[in-house]
């Protein structure tokens, strides 16, 4: 299996440091192809601007969907992004490794979504009519590729526990796991979490390695998160709400799935 691992941690002597390591090392040894995108080592270009776009007309205004659009198209997209969507390419498997930072992942990763799903690559993919909107929610460039986040947190597992001050976990993670990951057609492995993990000793690092081994090895069989999907007669379209006879009288996330 090709895995790509996608990791932002400024430290490579950190917590994640080291659970990079380790899953590197656990896929190497168990036969599997890696490669890592190490953002803050790579230095990657976080925002999203008229540079990603070199071959636009200076003399319009930057449109980030349009220009994204026609370079994407073109191919005159910027090298690092048109890496990145390359290694999508390659991978079978993607892991996303990153410390909880203010309930969401590092700038720097959010960045890296905003550039590598260009227009025509991560959305605006497929036919958009009143009766189809587009290849997403379990369609799109990326399907038939599996996904898993590996996230650290300084809360505890109680905090993310269904009635935890921080929200539960899944919710939390929603609009990762379904708005940038289901979104453009991946499978969604459940997320790897470590909780808690301002203080880690020897034996909690064991322990998390452990959990996160046989994560690891069960990424090409275990089953992903049941999310429904847009273009298979659970949604109205072009509305995109539950119609009425699946999970009536369900709201919220929870609703979306199956
Ligand atoms: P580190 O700080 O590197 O280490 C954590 C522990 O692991 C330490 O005890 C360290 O000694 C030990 N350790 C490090 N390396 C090793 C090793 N090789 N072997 C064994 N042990 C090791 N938390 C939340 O829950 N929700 C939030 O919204 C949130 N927002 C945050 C926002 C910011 C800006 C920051 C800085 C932190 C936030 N946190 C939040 C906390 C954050 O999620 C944790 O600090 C982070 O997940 C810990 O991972 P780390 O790799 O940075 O750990």
């Amino acid at each position: 299996m090709n895995v790509l691992i996608v990791y932002a941690h400024p430290q490579p002597r950190s917590l994640n440091g080291a659970l990079r390591d380790f899953t590197v090392q656990h896929l190497e040894a168990a036969g599997h192809h890696v490669q890592v995108s190490d953002l803050y080592a790579m230095q990657w270009k976080t925002t999203i601007d008229a540079h990603d776009a070199p071959q636009r007309d200076p003399s319009e205004p930057f449109h980030a969907s349009l220009d994204s659009k026609r370079a994407f198209q073109s191919g005159t997209q910027r090298a690092d992004i048109a890496r990145e969507q390359e290694k999508l390419r390659w991978a079978d498997t993607v892991i996303f490794q990153f410390p909880l930072w203010w309930f969401s992942m590092p700038a720097i990763m959010k960045g890296w979504f905003d550039r590598v799903y260009a227009f025509g690559f991560g959305y605006g993919v497929g036919e958009y009519s009143e009766t189809r909107w587009g290849d997403r929610y379990g369609e799109g460039a990326l399907s038939g590729k599996r996904a898993m986040l590996v996230v650290t947190t300084g809360g505890w597992a109680s905090h993310y526990s269904a009635r935890g001050i921080n929200g539960p976990i899944d919710d939390v993670l929603f609009p990762i796991q379904h708005g940038m990951l289901f979104y453009p057609g991946f499978d969604v492995l459940p997320p790897f979490v470590a909780f808690g993990t301002s203080s880690v000793d020897a034996e909690s690092f064991g322990n998390i390695t452990r959990a996160l081994g046989e994560r690891l090895d069960s990424l090409a069989t275990a089953a992903p998160i049941p999310f429904r999907r847009q273009n298979f007669g659970e949604y109205d379209i072009p509305a995109l709400t539950l119609k009425d006879e699946i999970a009536p009288g369900k709201t919220g996330y929870a609703a979306h799935l199956a």
